[in-house]
């Protein structure tokens, strides 16, 4: 008789613990995302099975899809890439998303980078007025330092005409992605209130960044949707030591104050765990950590996004709001390493290794280990 109460007791224990160990994926964090370059139109279908046999078992429920140009835009064909994907084959990729519960967010780089090492993309090329730093000549080859400070070319942001463009073209992605967000990427915006620009020098650099926000942000509510950016110009790369990358080294992180609460902020760290979530939380406002290549990052942070969320107060908890795996090439890339196809680096440090560690993390701390163990195509 004893013994059989304590073998139901401990069966009880058990079965107790093991409830205990499960949590829902959405309490762990409310954003489980993933972020890469758009795929050229030959890739979209390999993409769209991508979505549907790694994403999705992994519970991703975030997709951010970088397109810029990638895309046969109507209201402003001038424009497209040369190739771009067509409604047809964005179609195919909201489709997928929904099916398996994934919010679509698509991306148009706003604000800075316009161009990209010696090349002037598209909204620049096209319309050379909209440039903050006209003067600064694009060089034939690119070298990082260089004279300009030039990284990306920025358009200025109190251009009069430059919001009814780029408007368009959000409205439009939006529109074929049948979204409620929108990412205006945001990052590394080194030029920015320029002493040559006639409409910008001398001004506050923190509220002319914080008046692009804004300004998307108004645009977009018109709509019903949230606006998405990365992190890094809100951190004061100064007195953090984190630098000008991760962090503003000119001047804008006091916009962190400036900008509406309901901004949400993709807080990219590649190259140490910085416990920056806090700093945003803090703030008011809703933040998700970004890794990219380092696996032993991507898990060291999604533990400090769960220990965040169990100790933080009743207020703060919901804003340490989740993980984005980001990978900064086009989706066609990422897959051939994913796939095998293309060596990846010898040193194991990946954005495919990283995805794949920090989902088995996630897994891990959900109490659901191994979830989509054999389904990598490996
Ligand atoms: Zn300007």
């Amino acid at each position: 008789m004893r013994t059989r109460f304590l073998c139901l007791l401990l069966a009880g224990c058990l079965s107790f613990l093991t409830s205990q160990a499960q949590v829902h994926p959405d309490s762990l964090m409310p954003v489980r995302g993933f972020c890469i370059g758009s795929p050229k139109p030959d890739r979209i279908d390999e993409f769209v099975r991508f979505v549907e046999t790694e994403l999705a078992p992994r519970k991703v429920n975030t997709l951010i899809v970088r397109i810029d140009f990638n895309y046969q835009y109507k209201s402003h064909p001038e424009l497209r890439d040369s190739v771009a994907l067509s409604k047809r084959d964005l179609k195919k990729l909201v489709r997928a998303c929904r099916k398996n519960g994934i919010r679509l967010i698509p991306q148009i780089n706003l604000l800075g980078h316009q161009s990209w090492a010696s090349k002037t993309t598209n909204l620049l090329r096209v319309y050379p007025q909209f440039d903050e730093t006209p003067h600064v000549k694009m060089p034939e080859k690119y070298v990082w330092p260089n004279e300009d400070g030039l990284y990306c070319k920025s358009y200025c942001p109190l251009h009069p005409e430059v919001h009814k463009v780029v408007f368009e073209l959000v409205d439009e992605i939006c529109e074929v992605c049948e979204t409620d967000a929108f990412h205006a990427g945001m990052d590394e915006v080194f030029y920015l209130g320029d002493d040559k620009c006639p409409r910008c020098s001398g001004r506050d650099k923190a509220e002319l960044f914080a008046g692009e926000v804004r300004t998307i942000r108004d645009h977009l509510a018109r709509d019903g949707r949230k606006l998405w950016i990365w992190g890094d110009r809100l951190i004061d790369g100064k007195e953090t030591g984190i630098g000008m990358w991760e962090a503003s080294m000119n001047n804008t992180h006091r916009a962190v104050d400036l900008i509406p609460k309901d901004v949400m902020i993709c807080d990219w760290h590649y190259e140490r765990p910085d416990q920056t979530p806090v700093h945003f939380a803090m703030k008011g406002l809703k933040v998700m950590t970004c890794p990219w290549r380092k696996p032993k990052n991507a898990v060291a942070q999604a533990q400090d996004m769960v220990r965040f969320r169990n100790t933080a107060t009743k207020v703060m908890k919901d804003r340490f709001h989740g993980m984005i795996q980001t990978v900064w090439s086009d989706a066609g890339t990422f897959l051939d390493e994913f796939y095998g196809r293309k060596p990846a680096p010898a040193d194991g440090n990946s954005p495919t290794a990283c995805f794949k560690a920090l989902y088995d993390e996630i897994g891990r701390l959900s109490g659901q280990p191994g979830a989509p163990a054999g389904q990598s195509g490996h």
